[in-house]
C-alpha cells in the first residue's frame, strides 16, 4: 500500500491502521515523492489524498492512469471535500473509491478490502474453491478433494493468483509480474519451472489438468 497524504497526523493515522491490517505500506507527503516510490516498486493500491501540495491528487490519479506501467493500480481518494461534484470528478479520474474525512479506520479498511476484492481477488484472504481443489489463503493450507496438497511458496502463490483468474490466458511476462511483483527480472522459463512444479503437487488428486498450456501464449486455470 502507498498512503499519499500530506497532513502528518492523517498520514500515520492511516498507516498504523493499514500495519495493524496487515499491509505493508510505504507514505509519501505529495505527489511527487509518491512518483518516486512508485519507479522503485507498484504497491497494489494507493490510498490518495485529493488536497496535496504541488501535483493535486486528481491530476496525479490521471497521470496514473495514462501510463502502461500504473494504469492498473487501485487507487482509493480520500478528501475533505463533499459535494457529489468533486466526487464525480474524482472517479472520473480515475479512482476506484472514495472516501470522505473524517472516516474511521474500519471504514477505510473495509473499503481497500472491497477494492482489492474486485480488482486483485488473489491479495484477499478468501477461500477459493474450483472443481475440488480448495484454497485458503488465511492458512496456507491447498487440499484437492479434501486432501491435503504440499506446495511451496512461489507454487502457492502461483496457483492463488491462477484460481482467482479463472479461464483467462496468461503469458510468462504477465505471470512473473503478478507472482514474483513488478520489477523483478526473471528468465521467462522461471515460470516454466514453477508450472510443472504446481502441476507434479497437483498431481496427487488430478487436479494438475486444470493448468492448460495455451500454444504460443501462456498457462490457462479451467474452471473445472
Ligand atoms: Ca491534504
Amino acid at each position: 500500500m502507498l498512503v499519499v497524504e500530506d497532513e502528518p497526523a492523517i498520514r500515520e493515522l492511516i498507516a498504523v491502521n493499514l500495519r495493524h491490517a496487515g499491509y505493508a505500506v510505504a507514505c509519501a507527503h505529495s505527489a511527487e515523492e509518491a512518483e518516486t516510490i512508485l519507479n522503485g516498486a507498484l504497491p497494489d493500491l494507493v490510498v490518495l489524498d485529493w488536497m496535496l501540495p504541488g501535483q493535486a491528487g486528481d491530476a496525479f490519479a490521471r497521470k496514473l492512469r495514462s501510463q502502461p506501467r500504473t494504469r492498473d493500480l487501485s487507487i482509493i481518494f480520500v478528501t475533505a471535500r463533499v459535494e457529489e461534484r468533486d466526487k464525480l470528478v474524482g472517479l472520473e479520474s480515475g479512482a476506484d473509491d472514495y472516501l470522505t474525512k473524517p472516516f474511521s479506520p474500519k471504514e477505510l479498511t473495509a473499503r481497500i478490502k472491497a477494492v482489492l476484492r474486485r480488482r486483485a481477488p488473489q491479495l484477499t484472504d478468501d477461500v477459493v474453491r474450483i472443481g475440488g481443489l480448495e484454497l485458503n489463503p488465511a492458512t496456507r493450507r491447498v487440499t484437492g478433494d479434501r486432501k491435503p496438497l504440499d506446495l511451496g511458496p512461489t507454487e502457492f502463490r502461483m496457483l492463488h493468483f491462477l484460481m482467482s483468474h479463472p479461464e483467462r490466458v496468461y503469458n510468462r511476462t504477465q505471470l512473473l509480474d503478478e507472482v514474483w511483483g513488478d520489477h523483478v527480472f526473471l528468465e521467462e522459463r522461471t515460470v516454466d519451472v514453477h508450472i510443472r512444479r504446481l502441476r507434479m503437487a497437483l498431481s496427487a488428486t488430478g487436479h494438475d489438468e486444470l493448468i492448460e498450456t495455451v500454444r504460443g501464449t501462456g498457462y490457462r486455470f479451467r474452471r473445472g
